[in-house]
């Protein structure tokens, strides 16, 4: 408890001294940020080569290029994003300076899930820095290596449950968290104890719709790549797929063929396919495949935490797989009459992170898009939309609150604050609103 008291009071008395402010300080942290990831990204590399065998090639790919992309905008961006913004007035403030100021909040504790440990803290770190707040980083105690890589890089508090906990008992300004619903739940609770608002990146289950008029070849490729990368530990990964019966068979036999091209006859020996982070986690996944006979995969090892990609066809729309976030390489299909079926299903279900319809009419996939909700959704790919710092990152109802990447970090960390500057000239122009009635009268 003590440790963490300290880093939450050193925060908090750099943010009271003045000394997080200045645009030099915020570009000074955002350089020192950048050069840790490019000098570091071997390491960064071999750390998740070692907590999830990811392969090496995917670190970069997957999140040091992006978090290196942030950096930058920020950089450049910064004073923009920070001066003060002028807004339409009316004919009472016709002649007052009027417009929103961003300021810092305060001190910010950012929480990280395992699964992309580097962007999952240094993303919301940019842009907590870049508004000039003082920030509490705790990584996920899941991804050891990483974090104690990250730790030897830069302050973080360490720790699982128990830390955390002690820490939300203390007072920050924003939470900023990502990982589980039911966590999300837990964090929140605690943040309303102080009054404290919160950024919840949760999970939850992401549809993938297979119209039957596209290529089906092309689409399974895409969406086998966004599956089963990160051994399908991506919360953005496509969770399962709705497509109509007359196609299933074609589907299954195209991921077939693609796990074959990317990862050869036997994943486990593959150089690019990676491991499931721990015993509790495999035993989960394993449990929820109980019952089925899949069509691809469907291979395991306990002591290596491996789980081969694995399709499972005509699921029960209500069976427990069908229930819970999968969040490993298991891909259920589901099978619904048509494009307003499926989203029937979606909607019957909790609003989801990320939505995928693979489709080549362009006026369904609108009408797709216009009746169902979800975070974000990409069309006729998987989680692209997630790469681009203009598009705002986040989910809805179940799978969070708040948005990040970009500015949109910046204004999520910010404060609005509203400003009106008036003279003390021209007060008669303010007559008309004082007492007593008749004089007013008078003058109207
Ligand atoms: P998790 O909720 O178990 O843990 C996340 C963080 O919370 C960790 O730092 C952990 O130490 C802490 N924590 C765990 N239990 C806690 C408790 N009882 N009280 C206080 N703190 C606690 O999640 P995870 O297993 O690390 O990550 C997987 C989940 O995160 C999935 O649901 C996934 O979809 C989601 N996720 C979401 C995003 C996103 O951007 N929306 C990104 C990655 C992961």
């Amino acid at each position: 408890v003590r440790m963490e008291r300290q880093a939450v009071q050193r925060a908090r008395e750099a943010f009271q001294s003045g000394r997080t402010r200045p645009l030099e300080f915020r570009l000074q942290q955002l350089h020192a940020l950048q050069r840790m990831i490019t000098e570091k990204e071997t390491e960064i590399a071999t750390a998740l080569k070692q907590d999830i065998n990811r392969s090496q090639y995917d670190t970069p790919l997957l999140e040091l290029i992006g978090i290196e992309n942030e950096i930058k905008l920020a950089i450049d961006r910064m004073a923009q994003w920070a001066a003060p913004r002028p807004v339409e007035k009316n004919v009472l403030t016709i002649s007052d300076e009027v417009y929103i100021q961003p300021e810092p909040l305060g001190v910010v504790l950012i929480i990280g899930a395992w699964n992309y440990p580097w962007a999952l803290t240094l993303l919301p770190l940019v842009g907590a820095i870049a508004a000039g707040n003082a920030a509490v980083v705790k990584p996920s105690e899941l991804s050891e290596y990483s974090s104690l890589l990250l730790r030897e890089l830069y302050p973080v508090v360490t720790g699982g449950v128990a830390e955390t906990q002690d820490l939300l008992r203390l007072r920050f300004d924003h939470v900023f968290f990502t990982g589980g619903s039911t966590t999300g739940k837990l964090v929140m609770e605690a943040a309303a104890q102080h009054l404290t608002p919160v950024t919840l990146e949760l999970g939850g289950k992401s549809p993938c719709y297979i119209d039957k008029d596209c290529e089906i070849r092309v689409a399974c490729r895409r969406i086998t790549w966004g599956k089963f990368v990160n051994c399908g530990q991506t919360c953005i990964a496509p969770d399962y797929i709705l497509c109509e019966p007359s196609i299933q068979s074609q589907v299954v036999d195209c991921i077939r063929l693609t796990l074959l091209e990317f990862y050869g006859a036997d994943p486990k020996c593959s150089p690019d396919y990676g491991r499931i982070i721990n015993q509790r986690h495999f035993n989960r996944i394993m449990s929820l495949m109980e019952g089925y006979t899949p069509v691809v995969g469907g291979q395991s090892d306990s002591s290596q935490c491996y789980i081969a990609p694995t399709v499972l066809k005509d699921v029960p729309p209500h069976s427990r797989l069908m229930q819970e976030e999968i969040f490993g390489p298991v891909l259920p299909i589901v099978t619904v009459s048509d494009m307003d079926d499926a989203i029937r299903f979606v909607n019957e279900r909790e609003k989801p992170l990320a939505l995928y319809i693979f489709c080549n009419d362009k006026k369904a996939v609108k009408r797709m898009i216009e009746e169902t909700t979800s975070g974000g959704v990409t069309v006729n790919d998987v989680m692209m939309h997630y790469t681009l710092s203009s598009l705002p990152f986040g989910g809805v109802g179940h799978s969070g609150m708040g948005r990040y990447h970009g500015k949109h970090t910046f204004d999520q960390l910010s404060h609005q604050r509203a400003c009106l500057i008036r003279s003390l000239k021209m007060e008669s122009v303010n007559l008309a609103r004082y007492p007593p009635q008749d004089r007013r009268r008078a003058r109207r």
